[in-house]
């Protein structure tokens, strides 16, 4: 069925945009307030997502409603945006038409394709069972039930092997967030759990942060990598590198010939791209990004941009990063160069604005890399805070997540420690409670109701 959008007025241009992360939303809003166009903004979940405090979400130290806001409220007072729930299967280039999870299509001028990316299992999508990612809110109260029912479990579990495995937390992959995991993790059993049981003394927790490269945060320079491996070190964090995970199951890990006996493995190595690539027919990178143009267009369809994490750009040889600085300026220019070609003016090249990367290590400590500046500890940790305190959305969530962190790195307590998606018997965890999906929306634009 092919949809026709009911809002389009005669000579107007039609603009989707797949994707309200970073680089949709800011796409969105340069093209807000506009007589020449209507833009469709397309997503599978309702809000927009914080995706670098997904981890404080997983480590009990902030609430899922904290990081995310619904993406119709931030396009309230924009009357030539339209904002659609529903999942984007397929694109057709040629037809210049997209097609939804029911089938439906809907036609554009121009398309900003900003999905995004999940986590790639080298090929192996079982262990993803086992070894849940952190991409998402659902993966974020997944691991936190992980973490928190194994200290509960481990409290009532007679055999100390079983013990043992219950507090060993074992995370893959060294990047920025295998590191802040695992520092939280650490920071959990040390700091928060520490007084609360009585059978068992958190603080004796395991905690493996496991990187098949020579060192961890391998886009840092080397002198603040080897700063935060001894960072993790006294937070009891154990760092191994150089190991490849060579299988995963429900009760650990195996690498080589050790077995780390442990049901709590979490995911942070490798990124994909979303399927709706495969489906363009274009040059594709190994991980499924696509190759863009300068102007940020896929070569031969100046119509198409590609934002953020799902584009692969090089810039004088190097390959832009999946950072939310570059899909917050890709997205932007994205929707500039549309606005060029609107007015038949000729388009720019993408310039990226490096303004440089960071990391958290637990509490009061972080390191922080610029073209100019290289720092670490408590300085880039204030300065940490400072950057995701101000990038987040909405005035409601800057206030409610300095209240959290006041409570959490005041006091070491943890806000939002509570075991949910599961049923307890007898101590006993009997796993997530199923809960039916809900059925994909198909896409439909709806004329607008009468004021
Ligand atoms: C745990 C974690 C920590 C991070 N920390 C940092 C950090 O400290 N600093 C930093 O700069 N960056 C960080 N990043 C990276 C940063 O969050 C990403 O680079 C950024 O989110 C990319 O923005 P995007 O718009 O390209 O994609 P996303 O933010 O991933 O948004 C993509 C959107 O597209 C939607 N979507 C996907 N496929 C479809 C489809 N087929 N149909 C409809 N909708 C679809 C998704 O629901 C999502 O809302 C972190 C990422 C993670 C996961």
């Amino acid at each position: 069925m092919r949809i026709t959008n009911p809002h389009l007025k005669p000579g107007q241009k039609q603009v989707i945009i797949v994707g309200g992360g970073f680089g949709g939303v800011h796409a969105a809003k340069e093209l807000a307030n506009r007589d020449d166009l209507q833009v469709v903004l397309i997503d599978q979940r309702n809000y927009h997502l914080f995706q670098p405090l997904l981890y404080q979400v997983a480590s009990a130290a902030l609430n899922p409603s904290d990081i995310a806001v619904p993406i119709r409220g931030i396009f309230t007072k924009f009357q030539n945006i339209s904002v659609h729930l529903g999942r984007v299967e397929k694109v057709n280039l040629k037809e210049r038409t997209i097609t939804g999870g029911s089938g439906e299509q809907l036609s554009y001028d121009y398309l900003i394709l900003a999905c995004g990316v999940r986590h790639s299992y080298f090929g192996k999508p079982a262990w993803e069972n086992f070894a849940p990612g952190l991409k998402t809110l659902e993966q974020a109260t997944e691991i936190r039930r992980r973490i928190l029912s194994a200290f509960e479990l481990a409290e009532n579990e007679p055999d100390p092997a079983k013990q043992k495995a219950l507090l060993t937390f074992v995370i893959v992959g060294a990047g920025p967030t295998g590191v802040e995991l695992a520092g939280a993790i650490a920071e959990i059993a040390t700091k928060v759990l520490v007084d609360d049981f009585r059978n068992i003394k958190p603080e004796t927790a395991t905690v493996l942060l496991l990187e098949m490269g020579p060192r961890a945060l391998t886009m840092f320079a080397e002198d603040l990598s080897r700063q935060a491996a001894k960072d993790l070190k006294d937070l009891g964090v154990e760092l191994r590198t150089g190991v490849k995970v060579d299988s995963i199951d429900e009760k650990g890990v195996v690498c080589g010939d050790t077995r780390i006996e442990s049901p709590n493995v979490f995911w942070a190595a490798g990124v994909e791209a979303d399927e709706i690539s495969k489906s363009l027919g274009v040059e594709l990178d190994r991980a499924g990004r696509i190759v863009i143009g300068p102007d940020l267009s896929i070569p031969g369809h100046p119509e198409v941009f590609v934002s953020g994490d799902l584009a692969h750009l090089e810039i004088d040889g190097k390959v832009m990063p999946g950072l939310a600085q570059f899909a917050i300026q890709t997205g932007k220019f994205a929707a500039k160069n549309i606005k060029f070609s609107m007015k038949s003016q000729p388009r720019k090249t993408f310039k990226y604005n490096d303004k440089g990367q960071m990391a958290t290590i637990g509490k009061r400590k972080a390191v922080l890399q610029t073209k100019s500046i290289k720092m670490h500890g408590y300085f880039a940790w204030l300065a940490w805070l400072l950057v995701h305190l101000l990038s987040l959305v909405g005035f409601r969530n800057k206030m409610t997540v300095l209240t959290e962190w006041f409570w959490s790195y005041v006091f070491s307590k943890r806000g939002a420690r509570l075991i949910t998606q599961k049923e307890w018997r007898f101590g006993k965890d009997l796993g997530p409670t199923p809960t039916p999906l809900a059925a994909p929306a198909p896409l439909s634009v709806q004329p607008a109701a009468k004021a």
